[in-house]
């Protein structure tokens, strides 16, 4: 532990937000002097020096590190605490004090102040690397009040049994914060909500698709919320009619409420066609294909409306009903029931299509009242005008939901905040930013959806 802070290297507003304190059974650590409101910079610090910490760390390497600083940075590092009394002392505090510079970044950083930071796997702050000041910053999760101890997470496996292991294995310290010392019953239920939250951060933060398509890693996010209530409801084809809808054609119609978050249907394709065939080889496939259904197969898909006009029959239906399956749209598919649900560019419900069970899933996005039509989005790019002529040329009919009947001036406003969403969700979905500067990117996150929450609320 650092003995005189004047020393520290941190970069300290002229009171500093924090002290450093004698804590319990921790050594020490660091205590708010004054309320620190959410997002508030605590510290910002560069590293006394960083290092790759391989698990055969060498103790030389170390060493020289050391030797290498100040003398006052030397005393600084001396102090920190060290956890592994039998090793080398210089690596015995590398190890009990080293960040990884950025996440999983094989290279380890000590500071004088930031390591006197205590862990908590339910911390009030957030420790980030940034790479262009090459330092560690440290920023407040929620508000801490005065004389609360300032805690960061050093890692965050899901479940308590491998936090412990990880906790003890790389920092050498068994953890007692309110979430370890949870009854038995109360931790399990806190593990299995980490563990829904990791992977819906995997499924946001995937690298490739961020990259490639922003707009699906987002789609995950309502989905992915909602299926932990979904898991609890089972499919049943009770939840919805199928009935004529004025000036639309068939639809499917809520037959009783249904709550946010329900999965409604789920359902194998009637036909699934590759998605680059001339309309040549797209007559013939069809032609083919049909011939290999049963005769109430056959009557579902020819009962199926066609908004083309023309020589390819069989095309123009599959084409007026068809969707999408999976991220890398390589296929597209008709279904005996899903293809009835109408547009909206407003939509209430969400597709998906679930690759391990070959199945299309329709969720609803928000609560429906009994008798109330569900709803897909079939396009969702551009203004309100693209969007209108793309479903006049490819689906054959005019939009006339919730927002293609605002006025003007209001659909203009809509246009406005829609192009709004896509331009943060562009700039969310830049690498670095997502590895770099996690804080901005939550920032437009949250822009994102108060933006969405908005688009919902002025048509309504
Ligand atoms: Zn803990
Ligand atoms: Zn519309």
């Amino acid at each position: 532990m650092s003995s005189d802070t004047h020393s520290s290297h941190a970069d300290e507003s002229p009171s500093p937000l924090y002290e450093k304190r004698s804590i319990p059974g921790k050594g020490n650590g660091l205590v708010a002097c004054a309320d620190i409101p959410e997002g508030t910079r605590i510290l910002c610090e560069k590293p006394l020096f960083t290092l790759v910490s391989a698990a055969n760390m060498v103790d030389n390497a170390v060493l020289a590190k050391v030797r290498s600083l100040a003398k006052d940075q030397q005393r600084q590092y001396l102090g920190l605490h060290n956890n592994y009394p039998n090793n080398n002392i210089f690596s015995g505090i590398f190890k009990t004090n080293a960040l990884p510079c950025g996440p999983g970044s094989p290279i380890g950083g000590v500071y004088p102040t930031i390591c006197l930071i205590n862990h908590s796997c339910d911390s009030n702050s957030h420790h980030s690397w940034n790479d262009t000041t090459s330092s560690e910053t440290i920023h407040a999760l929620r508000d801490i009040k005065a004389g609360e101890e300032i805690t960061i997470c050093y890692t965050d496996p899901e479940t308590y049994q491998a936090r412990r292991a990880e906790l003890r294995g790389s920092f050498g310290f068994d953890c007692d914060c309110s979430l370890c010392s949870l009854p038995l019953e109360k931790r399990q239920k806190s593990d299995a909500r980490r563990t829904r939250i990791a992977q819906l951060d995997a499924d946001i933060g995937d690298p490739s698709r961020v990259m490639n398509s922003p707009g699906q890693g987002l789609s995950r996010l309502p989905r992915n919320v909602s299926s932990t209530t979904a898991a609890s409801h089972t499919m049943s084809s009770s939840l919805y009619d199928v009935r004529k809808i004025p000036g639309k054609g068939r639809g499917l119609v809520a037959r009783s409420a249904i709550s946010e978050g329900t999965r409604i249907l789920s359902e194998k394709p009637l036909l699934m066609i590759p998605n680059n065939m001339s309309n040549e080889q797209l007559e013939a496939r069809l032609a083919r294909d049909l011939k290999a259904l049963d005769k109430t197969q056959q009557r579902q898909f020819f009962s199926l409306h066609n908004s083309y006009t023309g020589k390819y029959v069989l095309g123009g239906i599959f084409k007026t009903n068809s969707m999408a399956c999976g991220s890398d749209l390589s296929a597209i598919a008709i279904f005996p029931t899903i293809s009835f649900i109408n547009h909206s560019c407003l939509p209430n419900s969400h597709y998906n299509w679930n690759d391990s069970t070959g199945m299309q899933t329709i969720h609803v996005t928000r609560d429906l009242s009994a008798g109330e039509e569900i709803s897909i989005c079939y396009t969702d790019s551009g203004s309100a005008s693209v969007r209108q002529a793309y479903l006049k040329k490819h689906f054959g009919f005019d939009c006339s939901c919730a927002i293609c009947s605002l006025s003007a001036t209001h659909r203009n406003a809509s246009d406005a905040r829609r192009e709004e969403i896509s331009r943060l969700q562009d700039t969310f979905a830049e690498t670095d930013r997502a590895s770099f500067k996690p804080e901005e990117a939550f920032i437009d996150l949250r822009k994102i959806v108060e933006l969405l929450n908005k688009v919902r609320d002025h048509a309504e």
